[in-house]
């Protein structure tokens, strides 16, 4: 289905987290009206998922979240709508009003669980309470999308791992859709102040792209599927940024890094059999993936090339 997406930047935020600046990453500066999206959509011939990102939806006023969902009458038989928030705010007349409209996916920002990370970023929620909200919406049958962080002031790698088996054990076996977001230092942000004081220190492109791999090898073991791995480009990004893993084929080089693990997983020097369609994470991007196997075995790139079959 085709997706048209509108940015409700920072819009109902309980606080500002202290890394985000929605109009830095969207280059969105206007935040366009219920009436604005009606228009974009009525004109439009086949179904569509509207996405309101970029905001915390559900902390809207409920006449205003309704305003925005009702626009889905408007559009062609079949249209679903997606949102982003903040895991604060449900309660049971949000509930009752989501009830009413065809909604395909509830996307939380989680960040992380651990309590002092979600403290340092502002968050307002301890892991405990987002966990619970993950689970109260999968039991009312939402379709769920968490996103987190990695590279977050005080939190590791192991960490989360942690933060994936904890979110494993809420499911209770049904599936939740992974968003990886590599922290990045934007300007005019808290973060930045802390990267001046030296009280931060940004992941590099390498150990961002590793985390990930090893949270989506995780991820693949849990059976979560992870959609995305760092922020759209944007120009407006691009030029926002100050410090952090900012690489436009991070998410490439993190399914490299996920792909090494399982090759290693199956035998420790191969030779390991491929489909053809993942031969660009091994030799893509000067041969990225084939070098962390080289490293990783001790074997010599060459002979690691030869070790490697297509099917
Ligand atoms: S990270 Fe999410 S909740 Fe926090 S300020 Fe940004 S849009 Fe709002």
């Amino acid at each position: 289905m085709n997706r048209r997406a509108f940015f409700l930047c920072n819009l109902s935020c309980p606080r500002r987290c202290i890394y985000c600046d929605q109009e830095a990453i969207t280059g969105e500066i206007h935040i366009p009206e219920p009436r604005e999206v009606e228009s974009a959509i009525e004109q439009l011939k086949e179904a569509v998922e509207i996405c309101y990102f970029g905001g915390s939806f559900t902390c809207l006023s409920l006449a205003k979240q309704q305003a925005y969902l009702d626009i889905i009458s408007k559009a062609p038989p079949g249209s679903q709508v997606r949102f982003s928030t903040h895991p604060l705010c449900f309660d049971k007349k949000v509930f009752s009003l989501l009830g009413n409209y065809p909604v395909s996916m509830i996307e939380l920002g989680v960040s992380s669980l651990e309590d002092h990370v979600l403290d340092t970023c502002r968050r307002g929620y301890s892991g405990k309470e987002v966990l619970e909200v993950i689970s109260l919406l999968l039991k009312k049958d939402f379709r769920v999308g968490v996103q987190v962080m990695i590279g977050l002031p005080g939190q590791t790698i192991e960490s989360s791992l942690d933060d994936l088996e904890k979110l494993e054990r809420v499911t209770g076996g049904k599936e939740i859709t992974l968003r990886i977001y590599p922290c990045l230092v934007l300007k005019g942000t808290q973060l930045e102040r802390m990267l001046v004081k030296g009280t931060y220190k940004p992941l590099s492109v390498q150990k961002a792209a590793e985390w990930a791999g090893i949270m989506i090898k995780k991820a693949q073991d849990l059976g979560f599927p992870v959609q995305r791995v760092g922020l759209q480009e944007t120009a407006s990004l691009s030029s926002s940024i100050v410090a952090g893993p900012h690489h436009p084929a991070l998410g490439e080089l993190a399914r490299s890094e996920a792909l090494v693990l399982v090759l290693l997983d199956l035998s420790a020097k191969g030779p390991w059999q491929i489909p053809s369609r993942q031969r660009s994470l091994l030799f893509g991007h000067n041969r990225y993936g084939l070098k962390i196997l080289s490293e990783s075995t001790g074997v010599c790139l060459e002979d690691i090339e030869k070790n490697i079959l297509f099917c």
